[in-house]
């Protein structure tokens, strides 16, 4: 860095003297040379001038030898090389050379120009001297006007040389001590740069390697100096940045591992970004940090989970039993950053109670059902040889126990279906005829039917192939809707639609009866709940038909829903998978 900047700032102002010196100095030696040719020319042409009038008469008389011993007097004197020829370019006196001996000089370029009037100038290489000379020539006039010839006077360019050569040493002197001034000056003004973008530099290295306790001396005003509060300001804030996103880190972490829930982070590489205490607890683990999950997570359920949030990439919640305590697994895929937050939620002592009261409620029912059938045959026989008067409480009794052995049949039916569930018991399954079943079921019903004058529908498309389910369970299915459409429904009709897609079968279960008011919807499926209370009683109900029939859904992995408006009927609609 030291080498660069400096070297840099350094070779670009030498290179730049250099140049300039280098343009000064060729381009005074050209404006010289320019201008003193032109000076040249000009004297030249005054002395030509001047000697005119003292050559002419010479040429007038046509006496040319004396013309030429002057010519050569006068050439000496004057420094100068003087040369006459007449109209036709014949030399007649020149005072370097025997005239006779020259060539015709007519057609000369600066001659050329005399010959019509004016005055002509040429620099160039002398073949009678062998020398470069500077030319200008004037025409020789008579008294009329009339072309007597031409004067040339010209002068060795050796001198010119000479004097140019003086000029150009000076200039050189002048280039080399203009570029010895602005190298020292390049110098100093490199290093003066160099120093601060130094310090920058070396400051700048120390922040990437996470030194933050950092700052530099600002030195001069110009843009450098900002540069370097900016850079102190800059390094101020990334330190107050970092502490409080470690703040916000260590208060996250505290949170984090304070909650009760266990909770996870998997990012995409299946790695474990966090985990607290309570998870750590759960699964017996010590350090976790960037491992990968399962190899400190030995649980197939868990890692069941992880996969399939993974490839559907939706939140789900699932009960999940590990080392003998029941969670409640909410796994939640966050797609911004590519990670899963898994909770779990203990719920271990509220399932142990849901077991305790389910096992009372199935041993109850048990134990009840001998006792119930024992009295139901015992009002039957009294009603045959009571009295008038006791008929009444005893057909009362009759009724009441018929409920009570419907109830306790209803909660060993549920009580069945969630052993299954649990797994306690095995689901029959077994290819199943929709069709057959339906039609079984409203032959059972179809006393009932008639007698209230209801109509009876069913619509099943033609490609409802047989599916996988329990046919016993299935006929409950059934048995519960249809009963309850009838139980529910005064005029009209009831219709069953079955229809099937690619992976579900479609089953509707409508009628034009009373309806179900909005607020009793979601709670339907419940044990014992009934909209109205008086009227299931009258009519044998028992509060646990939908929850049973809810239950023989959830055993085929399917989903029972309600459509209905008060007073326009109720349509079930459930979605049986076909796999
Ligand atoms: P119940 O033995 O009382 O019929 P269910 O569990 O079968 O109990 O039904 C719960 C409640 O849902 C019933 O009390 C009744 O109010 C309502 N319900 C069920 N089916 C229908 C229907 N087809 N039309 C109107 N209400 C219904």
């Amino acid at each position: 860095m030291k080498k660069n900047i400096f070297f840099r700032i350094f070779i670009s102002h030498l290179l730049l003297a250099f140049g300039i010196s280098l343009l000064l100095v060729a381009f005074s030696f050209r404006l010289v040379k320019k201008h003193y040719i032109e000076t040249l020319t000009n004297d030249l042409e005054k002395i030509a001038l001047a000697l005119d009038k003292t050559l002419r008469p010479y040429i007038a008389l046509g006496d040319f030898s004396t013309l030429d011993s002057v010519v050569k007097n006068m050439g000496k004197k004057i420094e100068v090389r003087i040369t006459v020829v007449d109209s036709k370019g014949v030399v007649l006196a020149d005072s370097e050379e025997d005239p006779e001996k020259m060539e015709n000089h007519g057609m000369r370029s600066e001659i050329l120009p005399a010959f019509y009037g004016k005055t002509g100038s040429s620099l160039r290489f002398s073949e009678t001297v062998k020398e470069e000379m500077l030319y200008v020539a004037i025409p020789i006039k008579d008294n009329t006007d009339n072309l007597m010839g031409a004067l040339r006077v010209s002068l060795f360019l050796t001198q010119i040389q000479e004097l140019l050569s003086y000029i150009m040493r000076n200039v050189i002197i002048i280039a080399a001590l203009l570029t010895v001034f602005s190298l020292l000056a390049a110098f100093f003004y490199a290093k003066s740069l160099a120093r601060p973008i130094r310090k920058l530099a070396v400051a700048a290295d120390e922040v990437a390697g996470g030194n933050f306790n950092i700052e530099i001396l600002t030195e001069g005003t110009g843009e450098i100096s900002r540069l370097t509060r900016n850079f102190n300001d800059m390094v101020v804030r990334i330190r107050e940045l970092i502490s409080e996103l470690s703040e916000q880190k260590d208060s996250l972490k505290v949170i984090v591992s304070s909650i009760k829930e266990a909770l996870i982070v998997i990012n995409a590489e299946e790695k474990i970004v966090i985990m607290n205490d309570s998870f750590r607890e759960i699964f017996k683990s010590g350090e976790i940090k960037n491992k990968i999950y399962w190899e400190v997570i030995r649980e197939p359920k868990f890692e069941e989970i992880i996969e399939e949030i993974n490839k559907d990439k939706k939140d789900l919640t699932r009960e999940i039993r590990i080392h003998d305590r029941d969670f409640i697994c909410s796994a939640a895929f966050l797609e911004k950053y590519n990670e899963i937050v898994v909770t779990l939620h203990e719920i271990t002592e509220i399932k142990s109670a849901e077991r305790i009261k389910k096992d009372f409620i199935s041993n109850v029912s048990h134990e009840l059902r001998t006792p119930l059938t024992a009295i139901k045959g015992f009002v039957e026989t009294l009603l045959s040889t009571a009295k008038k008067e006791n008929k009444r409480y005893l057909e009362i009794i009759g009724r009441q126990t018929d409920r009570l052995i419907n109830i306790v049949k209803d909660l060993l039916k549920l009580s069945e279906l969630e052993d299954i569930e649990e797994g306690k018991l095995d689901i029959n399954l077994s290819k199943v005829d929709l069709k057959e079943i339906i039609s079984n079921v409203l032959s059972i019903y179809e006393k009932e039917i008639n007698n209230k004058g209801l109509k009876s529908i069913v619509e099943i498309d033609k490609n409802v192939s047989k599916i996988k389910a329990d046919p016993f369970k299935l006929e409950q299915l059934f048995i519960n809707m249809i009963e309850n459409a009838i139980k529910y429904t005064e005029k009209g009709e009831i219709k069953i639609v079955v229809k099937r897609d690619k992976k579900s079968v479609l089953i509707e279960v409508s009628d034009t009866g009373i309806g179900i008011a909005r607020k009793h919807l979601s709670r339907i499926f419940e044990r014992f709940y009934v909209v109205d209370k008086s009227r299931s009683r009258e009519s044998g109900g028992t509060g646990l038909g939908l929850s049973i029939v809810k239950h023989i859904v959830q055993l085929h992995k399917g989903e029972i829903t309600v459509d209905c408006k008060l007073g326009t009927g109720t349509k079930f609609i459930i979605v049986l998978p076909i796999n």
